[in-house]
């Protein structure tokens, strides 16, 4: 085998709780992240000249080690001496810098096709002990589903399957900063803390309901207050049919979860007209 084409599946954040900070100033949080549908395509192949060779469809990403997918191939082209050239292609879908580890994502196919092509036999457990060392993300990435992650986000713990309905995406035309959300996070005196057990306990039973009336995201109280398009996106979205709108991560992106089909096309379909989001996107739930 001397290419292998990945599907790099983005996820949301169903709760986000930040709980405090370690020494070295990285947050503790408690998240329930969920895999769903939307998705890059990375090729990973064998390639006739030594060293990493990356190449993307989106000319605004670097292509050098600052991208995780070069980091990710680096650190096992390391570790197991692999002399011959990889080469990468990433075929961007998922909005960068919008709450749905684009990045992460990416890292963790690029572990999984350089695992494949150069035969190392790891298994998903030991790709995951090395993914850690790219991102905090990765690890989950490369178990997907749904799942609680604890620690700087690098503990997981799996889930029941969410229930499967359909959900919007819809992604403000505005950058936000990691960085700044959980400075400002830090800065609040009382932050609501969103129930996460509780949500579980809604996973658990399968009531789309009672998840809801539990589901909330901390950096939320940051985000929503700077940038108004937030609110005005989880308003349309519950306006029109959705049983509940959440930012995902540190935002900026919004999600929704509706009952069916039609009442998802019908928000969708508000969304884009209204101009407040530049990416509207009908998607799934995506298990294990
Ligand atoms: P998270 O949900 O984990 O916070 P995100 O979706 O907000 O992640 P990403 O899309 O992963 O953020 O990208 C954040 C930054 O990482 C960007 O500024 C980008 O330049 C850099 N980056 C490095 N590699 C990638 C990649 N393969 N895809 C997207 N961004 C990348």
């Amino acid at each position: 085998m001397n290419e292998i084409t990945l599907m790099a599946l983005a996820k949301i954040n169903i709760g986000l709780d930040v709980t405090g900070r370690r020494d070295d100033g990285y947050h503790l949080v408690r998240m329930i992240m969920q895999t769903i549908g939307l998705h890059d395509v990375v090729t990973v192949s064998k390639h006739g000249e030594n060293g990493i060779h990356m190449t993307t469809n989106d000319a605004s990403l670097p292509v050098d080690e600052d991208n995780l997918c070069v980091k990710a191939a680096k650190l096992l082209a390391d570790e197991f001496h692999i002399t011959e050239g990889i080469g990468i292609h990433l075929e961007k879908n998922i909005p960068v810098a919008a709450g749905m580890a684009g990045g992460s994502t990416d890292a963790a196919a690029v572990l999984q096709g350089v695992n494949g092509i150069f035969q190392l036999g790891l298994s998903t457990e030991q790709l995951m002990e090395r993914a850690v060392h790219i991102g905090a993300d990765v690890p989950y990435c490369l178990m997907g589903g749904t799942a609680l992650a604890e620690g700087i986000g690098e503990k997981l713990t799996p889930l029941p399957k969410m229930m499967d309905y359909p959900v919007l995406i819809a992604k403000p035309p505005i950058g936000v900063s990691t960085k700044y959300v959980y400075e400002q996070l830090d800065a609040l005196v009382h932050p609501p803390h969103p129930d996460i057990d509780a949500m579980i306990e809604g996973i658990r039973q399968q009531d789309l309901h009672e998840l809801a009336s539990h589901m909330g995201n901390i950096l939320e109280s940051v985000t929503v207050e700077k940038y108004p398009v937030i609110e005005q996106i989880k308003q349309e979205m519950t306006e029109h049919g959705a049983v509940i709108s959440m930012m995902s991560g540190s935002g900026p992106t919004v999600f929704g979860f509706f009952e069916n089909d039609a009442s998802l096309r019908e928000a969708k379909a508000v969304l884009e007209a209204s101009g407040l989001a530049e990416r509207v996107e009908a998607t799934t739930i995506v298990g294990r």
